[in-house]
């Protein structure tokens, strides 16, 4: 056997951690990895001891319990999670949120847009096309406001620079000035 996943759970400092136990045989060193939402899975090399495994996450029990509570405070779930499903359920709140939006900004741009939608899109939050159609990932109703504001700026933006341009990245700060810390927090959403 070349690969055994099992679940385990480990008390560290008091509270009780579950973990992805992978035990390969290519792996060459314990090695321990913390995703975004704070899942934890640790590989081993066959020929360590599962107990050995234990003392190493010990060891590591400060580091291990800063990074999960950290990356658990990340909210990712609802986000790569729904499906078809949420899909059904919010497209039309998305689609409300989105055209107020648009009503809102496009106050200040006066950009023609001509259809709007709004998507089950696994990768973005929102495309422009040539022909002047928006459309929005109805994911963005899990979205805090501001952040919505700056998705629908983007692309309003895009009807006049349809590229990421010194002169597109001008237009976006005329109404989200902040719009680089606002596009680094967002990352974290996908
Ligand atoms: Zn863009």
């Amino acid at each position: 056997m070349k690969r055994k996943r099992e679940k385990r759970t480990i008390d560290l400092g008091g509270r009780k951690i579950g973990y992805l136990l992978i035990t390969s045989f290519a792996a060459g060193k314990v090695r321990v990895s913390i995703r975004r939402g704070g899942e934890m899975t640790v590989t081993k090399p066959c020929f360590v001891p599962e107990t050995a495994v234990s003392g190493f996450l010990r060891d590591k029990s400060g580091w291990i319990i800063e990074k999960i509570d950290y990356l658990s405070k990340i909210k990712t779930t609802p986000v790569s999670k729904s499906g078809r499903r949420e899909y059904l359920k919010y497209k039309k709140a998305a689609l409300d949120i989105v055209s107020g939006k648009i009503k809102k900004f496009n106050g200040l741009y006066n950009f023609s847009v001509k259809n709007l939608s709004v998507r089950n899109q696994r990768t973005r939050w929102g495309s422009c096309s040539k022909a002047g159609n928006l459309n929005f990932n109805f994911r963005v109703v899990y979205l805090p406001d501001y952040l919505i504001d700056y998705i629908v700026v983007h692309e309003l933006c895009h009807l006049k620079e349809l590229n990421h341009s010194k002169k597109f990245w001008d237009l976006v700060s005329l109404a989200i000035p902040e719009y680089r810390d606002l596009r680094k927090e967002l990352k974290k959403y996908f």
